[in-house]
C-alpha cells in the first residue's frame, strides 16, 4: 500500500498556493477592506428582524432565489432579455465562471487587479496572464492589450470597474475595443459602481460576450455574500449548471429583499462616502512625501516615500488604524498603500495617524 501523502492527493497548483489571507482586525479602526462603515440604526434593525420572522430554517431556501433574482434585475434596471445569476459574493461568480471553461483555457486581466482573478484561475490548472498597466495613472495599455488578445485567445478576460486596488475606472474606449476584439468572455466587474457613477449594464445590448457583475458588499452588505453577474441568456444557463443548488441561504435572500426596500438609505451612505473620498484625497496630497491618486472608488491608494511603506502601515497600526498594506505585492504597488474611506472620524484618526508616523521617520519626510 502507498504511503499517506498529500502530495499524491492534491494537484500541484493547489500545493503551491497560498491561502488568501484575511488580517484580524479586532480592536482596530478597521479601514482595510471597502466596507460600508455605517451601521443600520435601530429602528431599520428592528424591522429587519421583524423580516426575517417567517424563515423556514428547517427547509431549504428557494433553489432560485426567484423573488431576489427579480428585485435585483428590477432595481438594476437590466431589461428582460438578460439573465442574472446569484453568488455567495460576487468570489463564488468569478469561481463559477472559471469552473465552467474548457481545460488549460487562458485566463486575462492586467496587473495590479483584484487577486481572486488570479488565486482561483490558478488553483483550477488554467492559465492566468496579466497585462502591467501604465506607470504613471494605472490607465490599461490598450495596444498590450490587444496583442495579448490576439496571441493568448483569452476565454475569459476580467476588468474591474474601477479597478481594485488602484481605484481609477478605465477607458471606455480601450474597454469597448477589448470587448470587440476578445471571441471569449469578457468580465466587467462593477464591485464599486455604488461609487463610481459609470457602468456597462446598458452596453450588455451592444456585446454578446459581455457580462456585467456587481456585488452588494460595497454598498453595505459585506456580511451578506451576495453578488450577481448579467449577460445573454445563453451564457448565464450554463453557469446557472455550475451553481450549487441553495447557493444563497434563506437569511440573505430575506435580508437582501428587505436590503433594497431601503435602498435611499444605501445612496444616502454612498454619497458620505464619495464626499469623505474627496475630503481625504486632498489631505492626503498636502502630506509631504505622499501621492494619494484619483478615486472612483470607496478607497484610495498612496504611495509613500520609497522603502517606508511596511513601516508606515505597522505606524499606522500601533495607533490602532488598519489599512492595506500593498507594498508586498511590488511592481506597480511597490511602496503602496490603500486606505478603505471611513466615517468622518475614522478618516480624521487615519489622517493623524499618519501624520504621526511620517513625523517620526528621517526629517526629509516630514508632514
Ligand atoms: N471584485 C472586486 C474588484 C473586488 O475588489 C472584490 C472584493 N474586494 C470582489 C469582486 C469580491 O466581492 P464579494 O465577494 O464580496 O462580492
Amino acid at each position: 500500500m502507498q504511503k499517506f501523502s498529500l502530495s499524491h492527493l492534491f494537484r500541484p497548483e493547489i500545493l503551491s498556493l497560498n491561502a488568501y489571507k484575511v488580517a484580524d482586525a479586532s480592536g482596530f479602526i478597521k479601514l482595510d477592506a471597502m466596507e460600508n462603515p455605517y451601521q443600520w440604526s435601530e429602528e431599520i434593525n428592528h424591522q429587519w428582524l421583524l423580516s426575517l420572522q417567517d424563515c423556514s430554517l428547517n427547509r431549504y431556501p428557494d433553489p432560485s432565489a426567484g423573488e431576489l433574482n427579480a428585485r435585483l434585475k428590477q432595481v438594476n434596471q437590466i431589461p428582460d432579455e438578460f439573465s442574472i445569476l446569484l453568488g455567495n459574493g460576487s468570489d463564488e461568480i468569478i469561481q463559477m465562471l472559471l469552473m465552467g471553461l474548457a481545460e488549460k483555457s487562458h485566463v486575462l486581466s492586467v496587473e495590479p487587479s483584484f487577486v481572486m482573478y488570479k488565486q482561483i484561475s490558478l488553483s483550477l490548472g488554467l492559465n492566468y496572464h496579466s497585462v502591467p498597466l501604465q506607470t504613471e495613472d494605472f490607465a490599461i495599455d490598450l495596444n498590450a492589450m490587444l496583442q495579448a488578445i490576439q496571441a493568448l485567445q483569452p476565454a475569459i478576460i476580467f476588468l474591474a470597474y474601477p479597478n481594485n486596488p488602484t481605484a481609477n475606472l478605465f477607458s471606455t474606449d480601450a474597454l469597448k475595443q477589448i470587448l470587440r476584439a476578445s471571441s471569449g468572455l469578457v468580465v466587467i466587474d462593477e464591485a464599486y459602481a455604488p461609487f463610481a457613477n459609470a457602468s456597462f449594464l446598458n452596453e450588455l445590448a451592444h456585446y454578446e460576450n459581455l457580462l456585467v457583475m456587481r456585488t452588494l458588499s460595497k454598498l453595505g452588505l459585506a456580511g451578506l455574500r451576495l453578488g450577481f453577474i448579467a449577460g445573454h441568456s445563453e451564457i448565464i444557463e450554463q453557469l446557472d449548471k455550475i451553481r450549487l443548488p441553495y447557493n444563497i441561504n434563506i437569511l440573505t435572500q430575506k435580508s437582501a429583499l428587505f436590503a433594497l426596500s431601503q435602498l435611499n438609505l444605501f445612496t444616502e451612505q454612498a454619497q458620505l462616502i464619495c464626499t469623505q473620498r474627496g475630503w481625504l484625497l486632498e489631505q492626503l496630497n498636502h502630506l509631504n512625501g505622499i501621492i494619494a491618486y484619483p478615486s472612483a472608488a470607496n478607497f484610495i491608494l498612496f504611495r509613500t516615500p520609497v522603502g517606508q511603506a511596511d513601516k508606515i502601515f505597522a505606524g499606522l497600526k500601533q495607533q490602532g488604524i488598519l489599512i492595506k498594506n500593498l507594498s508586498p505585492q511590488a511592481g506597480l504597488l511597490q511602496d503602496c498603500l490603500r486606505v478603505t474611506v471611513g466615517k468622518p472620524e475614522e478618516n480624521q484618526a487615519f489622517l493623524s495617524a499618519l501624520i504621526q508616523s511620517l513625523n517620526e521617520m528621517p526629517h526629509f519626510f516630514k508632514a
